[in-house]
């Protein structure tokens, strides 16, 4: 398809929101409309906002802001940029609907953490929700039901995050292993058979990091919360484990925060001794991820374990005390249909975890399935919206809560993920990482540490390298790179 701009720059908002309409369509600027070509149009005057689709030359479908509307616009510079960037989306939206006849969800949202514009209308208007409504409705064009969603989840992170201070906090540390690498998956991960001779090299250098992070960048500050992820953590072996967690529980004062979340995604490299070891030094909650209940999709996406051992896992970790148990699934699995996933529920509902991360299937560029997705079965973005709306009241038939939630690209039908939980053991760290509420220092091969200056508004990256032979051989750069953010 072609594309014209005229009268401003806006192509990375225009293309993105249109891949969501016509995912393998690529685009091509040109300056004028050609016979042969579809294109869409995109004008900003001083007089009239308008974007026109033209079907082989002809226009089709016009979507336009007027005179009268235009003068109601900011005048400062800043702002009135950001307000002709939605106006400009929306007028893409609504002539992507008139051709496709497809409504997105999430209206002209392509970012990944919507709740983050509630919480930026809360600070313009107070918690005024009907006004929000409002604004969420017409300005950004979200539909009603996910409007709901957000609100909720706002009013039950509002909670969560009341009790934050300045002065805390939050530390990451990635495992980069797993046992296989499961189909969907595009983060750093590597098998650990393979890479088993090069762990404890891992391991020394994450505690070199730890060392540094914990002496030299912790004063005058409160660790609220520790998540061990990756990866699968658990894959390490149990003294590995305990390395570990010696190791966290030497530079942090794991007595005095409030969450310790350990994933132990992968219910094959959980035993009772690895267990015991999280349990003895301080891990209060652990993630214990099936993705589904249904053996035949287990092995479909590569994890070589099956429902019964996740059973198995389950039962043995509230055997050894833990009290906070949360599990993922994920909607849309090749081959799963709307009864699969009501199955996992059900399933699910038997083993009552204190909480459901509820992911929709997105197929990322870095994984296996986007280079074989040919090969499988996805359901269309009617079935997942049917499989969302089933979650959401089976999760509530049980007691839990939607209270956080994020967004990510390539999701099947564009939809959403969502962190449900019983009252009271919401995951704080969750919650803080979507809502970039407070600083977090991650540690480990491709962690990033994002620090969070709140009365600038501001963020600021630091970057680990992702290959862990360079992180191992490139430790004292990776401080560096912390020590000079830090003290340039
Ligand atoms: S368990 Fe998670 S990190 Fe490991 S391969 Fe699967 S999706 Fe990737």
């Amino acid at each position: 398809m072609k594309l014209i701009l005229k009268g401003h720059d806006f192509e990375y908002e225009i293309k993105m929101l249109l891949n969501l309409y016509f995912p393998n369509e690529k685009y091509e600027i040109v300056d004028e409309i050609i016979d042969k070509d579809n294109t869409i149009e995109s004008i900003i005057t001083n007089n009239y906002y308008k974007v026109s689709y033209y079907e082989e030359g002809v226009c089709k479908f016009t979507s336009s802001l007027n005179k009268s509307d235009i003068e109601k616009l900011p005048t400062e510079p800043i702002e009135r940029r950001r307000e002709s960037k939605k106006i400009i989306k929306k007028l893409v939206n609504n002539v992507a609907y008139k051709i496709t006849n497809k409504k997105q969800p999430w209206g002209i949202l392509t970012g990944i953490r919507p709740t983050k514009i509630v919480f930026d209308l809360i600070d313009k208007y107070g918690w005024d929700k009907e006004k929000i409504k409002l604004i969420l409705r017409e300005k950004y064009q979200i539909c009603e039901e996910k409007i709901n969603l957000m609100m909720e989840i706002v009013e039950n992170e509002i909670n969560i995050l009341k009790t934050n201070t300045n002065n805390e906090i939050n530390i990451y540390i990635g495992i980069p292993f797993c046992p296989t690498k499961c189909l969907y998956c595009s983060f750093t991960s590597y098998p650990i058979d393979k890479w088993k001779d090069h762990v404890n090299d891992y391991l020394n250098a994450l505690s070199t990091e730890m060392e540094y992070v914990s002496k030299k960048l912790l004063v005058n500050k409160k660790v609220k919360t520790i998540y061990v992820g990756g990866g699968t953590p658990t894959s390490l072996n149990a003294e590995q484990l305990e390395f570990l967690m010696t190791m966290i529980n030497k530079n942090f004062d794991v007595n005095n925060i409030e969450e310790f979340t350990v994933e132990a995604g992968r219910p094959d490299t959980i035993n009772i001794d690895k267990l015991k070891v999280l349990k003895r030094y301080g891990v209060s909650r652990i993630s214990i991820n099936p993705q589904t209940m249904n053996d035949k999709t287990l092995q479909i996406i590569g994890r070589r374990h099956s429902v019964e051992d996740v059973y198995y896992a389950y039962n043995m970790a509230r055997e050894v005390g833990f009290n906070n148990i949360n599990m993922d699934i994920i909607l849309g699995l090749p081959g799963e249909s709307y009864i699969d996933v009501k199955h996992t529920l059900d399933e699910i509902k038997n083993l009552k975890p204190e909480s459901l991360t509820v992911h929709t299937m997105a197929v990322k560029r870095a994984s296996k399935l986007k280079r074989t997705v040919e090969m499988y079965h996805l359901v269309e973005s009617k079935e997942i919206d049917h499989m969302i709306k089933m979650v959401y009241h089976e999760a509530k038939s049980i007691g839990l809560k939607p209270y956080y939630m994020y967004r990510q690209k390539n999701m099947v039908g564009n939809y959403e993920n969502v962190g449900y939980s019983i009252q009271g053991k919401e995951c704080i760290y969750n919650v803080i990482i979507i809502e970039e509420a407070q600083t977090i220092l991650a540690l480990g091969a491709g962690a990033v540490s994002k620090i969070v200056f709140p009365k600038e508004n501001r963020i600021e990256r630091i970057e680990n390298v992702k290959d862990v032979h360079n992180y191992i051989n490139r430790i004292d750069e990776m401080i560096d790179r912390k020590r000079k953010f830090f003290h340039p």
